[in-house]
């Protein structure tokens, strides 16, 4: 099966066209950087409207390219939420229009499970189930990944992701936009000197919190009257590592308690992170599991994932109606409880 993917939830107006043996015949990202830039985060209202603006010469260039015909497709995935509405809307309603014009199934795609599943596109001997460390700006948890549409939440964040942290973090170090890859950057060139918390490190309790790290920041940075670019590279350094041990020492607690999974698998944005990547990679090996990380585009939003997240739910027989929502949020996991009303 050949499927289209789109991807509009945040700020990366995506389409890929994706096939069941892993081939991405062809795809385009475009991320709004520059218009959310002068903001110092993505505005909504601009997002939707760039997506609406893109989405239809992106479609047609990945078509051309991939010489196919929406007669060729099999099915057309969108992503239906959780995120920005207005930018969710604009991707779904065209994944809809498309999939009526061509008589095809729509399959309405949860973003997270794209991320969830993004793993498996890249790495074709990665089988559930899997524990899953689910990173991204507006996600940290912790997923016994048991198999297509089965995610069981083992932890969350009872306060801010850790994308979400890394991105404020770098705001207030004056680092720029978008802030997790700038304050990387940043700390590449630091020593980790500072001596921040750690929330939750060694706790009885499943979840994660970066809201006290994040602070943490806020009030080194403010003792500080005339930082040096060597002060704030060793302040980013120390915040990273600090976010760092917080996944790893939380990621070994999940993995005590899925002693059924065939490997460790991080996904999302912050994935991209290299600190973050070997230290999963050693808490793996630790633990005698392979360690699978997608390549770094695919752990930022891309219209792939959620392509081959598609053709998983296809080949599972899992499609959709046309009137399928729109959905600000949508838990992967229903069942889980709500944490402080915080991070589902
Ligand atoms: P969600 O997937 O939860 O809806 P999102 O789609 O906005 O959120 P992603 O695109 O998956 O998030 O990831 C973006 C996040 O990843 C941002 O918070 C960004 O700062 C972070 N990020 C990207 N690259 C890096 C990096 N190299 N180091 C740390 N964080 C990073
Ligand atoms: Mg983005
Ligand atoms: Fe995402």
């Amino acid at each position: 099966p050949l499927v289209l993917g789109i991807e509009s939830s945040c700020d990366e107006t995506a389409v890929a066209l994706v096939r069941a043996d892993r081939t991405i015949l062809a795809q385009r990202i475009a991320s709004q950087n520059e218009a959310h830039e002068r903001f110092g985060g993505v505005v909504p209202e601009l997002a939707a409207r760039a997506h609406a603006d893109r989405l239809a010469p992106m479609l047609a260039e990945v078509l051309d390219e991939a010489g196919v015909s929406l007669a060729d497709i099999d099915a057309i995935a969108g992503t239906a939420g959780p995120g920005l509405i207005g930018g969710v809307m604009v991707g779904l309603v065209t994944a809809k229009a498309l999939a009526m014009a061509a008589a095809k199934p729509l399959i309405a795609v949860n973003h997270l499970e794209g991320h969830a599943l993004s793993p498996r596109l890249a790495n074709a001997a990665l089988h559930f189930p899997y524990l899953l460390l689910l990173v991204s700006g507006g996600h940290c948890q912790l997923l016994c990944v048991e198999g297509v549409g089965r995610y069981r939440r083992l932890a969350t964040t009872i306060d801010d992701a850790v994308g979400e942290a890394f991105d404020k973090s770098a705001k207030l170090l004056g680092l720029g936009f978008p802030g997790g890859p700038a304050l990387e950057r940043a700390a590449r060139a630091g020593t980790p000197r500072f001596a921040l918390p750690r929330p939750l490190v060694g706790s009885d309790e499943p979840h994660f919190s970066f809201a006290g790290l994040k602070s943490a920041v806020l009030r080194a940075r403010a003792a500080m009257a005339a930082p040096t670019a060597h002060d704030i590279a060793d302040l980013a350094a120390s915040f990273q590592q600090a976010a760092c041990d917080c996944l790893v020492d939380r990621t070994a607690r999940a993995l005590a308690q899925v002693p059924e999974v065939t490997a460790l698998v991080v996904a999302g944005g912050v994935a991209a992170n290299q600190s973050i990547r070997g230290a999963l990679a050693d808490l793996a090996a630790a633990h005698g599991l392979p360690f699978v990380a997608p390549p770094m585009w695919l752990c930022t939003d891309n219209g792939a994932m959620i392509a081959w997240a598609g053709v998983e739910r296809f080949l599972a027989g899992d499609i959709d109606d046309l009137n399928a929502p729109a959905r600000p949020r949508w838990p992967l996991d229903p069942a889980a409880e709500a944490v402080r009303g915080a991070g589902v």
